[in-house]
Formats: C-alpha cells, structure tokens, sequence
C-alpha cells in the first residue's frame, strides 16, 4: 500500500516532493508524488470556489476507472467549499480513499502577511496527513498538538504539530494491521 498524492499544475511550485516525504515521516506510510491526472470539475464561478465533493467524484471516478485501491490526496490551489460551510481546508471521502486539500488559504498572503514557504508547506504537511489519515481509519482528536485535531483557524492549524498523539498512531498501526475488508 502506498498513498498517492496528485499535485495540480497550478498548486504552489516545487513543494510537492518535500510535501510528500514530510507526510510520509507523520503517518509512517510510504508516498508517492505526480503531477494531476484528475479531471477538475466543481468550479462554481459566483463562488470563485471549487464544490469539494465534485471533486471527489471525479477522483472517484478516476480510482475507479484505472483500478487505484490505494488512497489519494489531490492537492489544488483554488479555494473549497462544500454544502452548508463557507470554505473547507480539506475533505475526505473515507468509503473510496479519496481526499482532496487546498492550498488557497494556507499561505500567509491570503491573510495579508509577508508569505513563506516553510510556513505554506508546514500547513499542507499538516492539511495532507490529517485529511489521508481519515481515509486511514483515523476520526478527530481531541488533542489540539494532534495532527487529527480538527482546526477552524489558521492559528489553531498553526499550534498542531506535524505528528499524531500516541493515541492517534497506535489506533492507525491498529487498522493498517487488520485483514482487509
Ligand atoms: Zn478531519
Ligand atoms: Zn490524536
């Protein structure tokens, strides 16, 4: 098993491959990075904003027709909404291992502050690894330094750090072990 990332052509440069090992050393799984094959579909233009669970679908479909039973993550760079919130940072659909993260609102711009790299890959290190460890069998944490803990705000976001609690590992190791469904 090894997770797929799909990098969106238009998602920040060259972050891809330090992305990826970083998520790789937080959930102790191995990955792999490419560029987006995924068709992009849900783009709502009142919203400026992409309609995640298209997203997923089409991810869905795309696992479905080339027979991918291992998990992806698709990173984009356009902002996501779903029904009944404003924006989401990420969403999972645990049922087909299909996640996808947004860059937009992890870069210090977006909130009127000098940007920086390290600051943007760090969130979507963090981003990433908690959105795949739900398609990992991983719930919400209530331990707020928990990769699993789910942040409303950036500064909550900003306080995890790149790791899951004790709890959070042993209950993934636990999953990873059992025979498959
Ligand atoms: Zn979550
Ligand atoms: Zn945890």
């Amino acid at each position: 098993m090894h997770v797929h990332i799909f990098w969106d052509a238009q998602s920040p440069a060259g972050l891809q491959i330090p992305v990826s090992r970083k998520i790789s050393a937080v959930l102790g799984v191995p990955t792999t990075v490419s560029e987006n094959p995924v068709r992009m579909m849900g783009y709502v233009t009142e919203r400026r904003q992409i309609d995640a669970h298209a997203l997923l679908d089409s991810i869905q479909t795309y696992k479905h027709r080339h027979e991918i039973e291992d998990p992806v993550l698709l990173v984009v760079h356009q902002d996501l909404f779903k029904d009944g919130s404003i924006f989401v940072f990420g969403l999972a659909r645990e049922s087909v291992g299909a996640a996808v993260v947004s860059s937009a609102r992890l870069g210090n711009e977006y909130y009127g502050l000098s940007g920086s790299d390290d600051d943007l890959m760090d969130r979507i290190v963090k981003e990433g690894a908690h959105e795949i460890g739900h398609l990992l069998g991983l719930g919400h944490c209530s331990n707020r330094e928990c990769v699993m803990f789910r942040p409303n705000t950036l500064d909550e976001l900003d306080r995890k750090k790149k790791q899951l609690c004790s709890a959070c590992y042993d209950q993934m190791a636990e999953h990873m072990a059992a025979p498959e469904k």
